[in-house]
């Protein structure tokens, strides 16, 4: 049923007018987020500026029994931002300023529709460092990055979002505002409900506000990159480096698929004889991330590596990561539909995840690029493949289900960081058993009683 006139007009006086998108074409870009082949239209899109309006907005969602879907840039990959039939999609990407930098606590405090790579540049304008880096951090919001619990390209070193996060602002469904965390480094008073929020991808509040921790800016970094003719060299290149105590800021990989694709879309001169790639970055104080990058290319050419390149300066090291960070455009350009999956396994099980993945694309005759976090065992297998191809289509959909099968068996996750929202729902019960679903399932009725937040999203209701 569509949204009511009376609603729209309410919700205008709310967020003014021209905050209220209604208009087909308006809505459409509103319609998807990064997840493949999943689209579904809004009854309206809501554009707020202040958390009193997200507070009010609630008030009469909650009222109506109206659906909200909670939206940042709508970069997900698991359809956390899809909407549901006629629902409202609260997009918080106004809210977008950087309220405080407190350089006595080393604190960021933000609006949740900061981008990523803002909370990055503020803290880096302070001689600070923020080190969640997402992929996509250009465009995604750190309230994307708090609800997704968003990891990156430094966090087998550094940790994810959640390691960062002292505090949040939270509208809950009724309207009600809560704070929870501040900027005590200790806390332990009652139950940390930061943490429950962290993660919970739009179902148990709306993220209004978030402070955040910094850290001191590394005073070096260095950076290589090892090329090898067989994809057991590398994993066990990554097992040697992790054995031998060293903990790089990162540890990412690319298959013979990915740096093909990667390399005809960035141009950065990587070798395409090769069958697997290791982007490595140490950093630290300059003595020791000299001693690690001299053993770790050691220990890369102990393992086989073809090649080790070293980058010579600032500009190659942000070349060769930036190549690393464009593998999933440059993988989506070379199919109709690109459909991106993050099975995480214990590090030890890395090289048998990732001979399972090949052997799987083999025996349905699908196309996998695989690259990933290879320090934090957590693979992007990406299938290259058309959504009009149903024969294909069903056979990406066995893939999939064998590889998170494997993945679970092998003692991993469904997802690394990427979420449950649509994409994964059907394959949380098995992996999270009986009891955390019901847990689960009973802390959202506790927090939204009528079921307005994101509903359909993480379980069925
Ligand atoms: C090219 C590319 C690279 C990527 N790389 C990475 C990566 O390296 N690591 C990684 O973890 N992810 C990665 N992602 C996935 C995605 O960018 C992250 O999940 C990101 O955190 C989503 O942020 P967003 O602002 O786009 O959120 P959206 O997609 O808009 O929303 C994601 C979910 O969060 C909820 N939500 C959004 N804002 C709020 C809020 N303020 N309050 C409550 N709920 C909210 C939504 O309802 C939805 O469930 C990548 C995506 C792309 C397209």
């Amino acid at each position: 049923m569509a949204l009511s006139q009376k609603l729209l007009t309410d919700l205008a006086g709310i967020v003014s007018p021209q905050n209220v998108l209604t208009e087909k074409e308006d809505l459409i870009p509103y319609s998807f987020d990064g997840t493949a082949a999943a689209q579904q239209m809004p009854g309206c899109v809501v554009l707020a500026k202040t958390t009193s309006q997200v507070v009010a907005l609630l008030k009469l969602a909650n009222q109506t029994r109206t659906a909200v879907v909670t939206r940042g840039s709508g970069t997900g990959l698991s359809g956390g931002s899809l909407p549901t039939p006629d629902c409202l999609v609260l997009c918080l990407a106004k809210m977008d300023r950087v309220l405080e930098l407190d350089r006595a606590n080393l604190t960021l405090l933000v609006e949740a529709g900061a981008t990523t790579q803002a909370v990055s540049d503020a803290a880096a304008a302070a001689g600070l460092f923020y080190p969640p880096d997402p992929g996509s951090m250009k465009i995604s919001t750190i309230g994307g990055n708090v609800a997704e619990n968003s990891g990156g390209l430094r966090g087998l070193k550094y940790g994810i979002t959640r390691n960062y996060v002292m505090g949040l602002e939270v509208v809950l469904p009724d309207g009600e505002v809560l704070w929870t965390g501040n900027k005590c480094v200790k806390d332990v008073a009652g139950y940390s409900l930061r943490d429950l929020f962290i993660g919970s991808e739009g179902t148990l509040g709306v993220i209004t506000r978030v402070l955040l921790k910094l850290i001191p800016k590394p005073a070096a970094k260095k950076t290589l990159v090892a090329t090898y003719g067989d994809m057991a060299q590398a994993a066990q290149t990554v097992s040697d480096i992790i054995a031998a105590q060293i903990i790089p800021c990162t540890l990412e990989f690319l298959d013979r698929t990915t740096i093909r694709c990667v390399e005809d879309f960035a141009k950065v001169g990587l070798p395409l004889d090769c069958e697997a790639l290791l982007l490595i970055e140490t950093d630290g104080h300059p003595a020791a991330v000299a001693e690690e990058a001299a053993r770790m290319l050691d220990l890369a050419k102990h393992n086989g590596a073809r090649e080790v390149r070293v980058a010579k300066d600032d500009a190659e090291a942000t070349r060769l990561a930036a190549a690393r960070r464009s593998a999933f455009s440059a993988l989506a350009r070379v199919a109709p539909t690109t459909i991106l999956e993050d099975a995480t396994v214990p590090r030890s099980a890395l090289a048998a995840m990732i001979r399972f993945v090949e052997a799987t694309a083999k025996k349905h005759r699908l196309r996998i690029g695989t690259f990933g976090h290879m320090g934090d065992g957590n693979l992007h297998p990406t299938f290259l493949t058309d959504e009009r191809n149903a024969d294909e289509m069903h056979r990406v959909e066995s893939a999939f289900k064998e590889i998170f099968d494997e993945a679970i068996r092998l003692g991993g996750t469904i997802t690394g960081e990427h979420g449950v929202g649509v994409a994964k729902k059907a394959f949380l019960p098995k992996f999270a058993g009986d009891a955390q679903m019901r847990v689960m399932r009973e802390l959202r009725k506790a927090l939204d009683p009528n079921g307005i937040l994101n509903p359909g999203k993480m379980f069925d209701s």
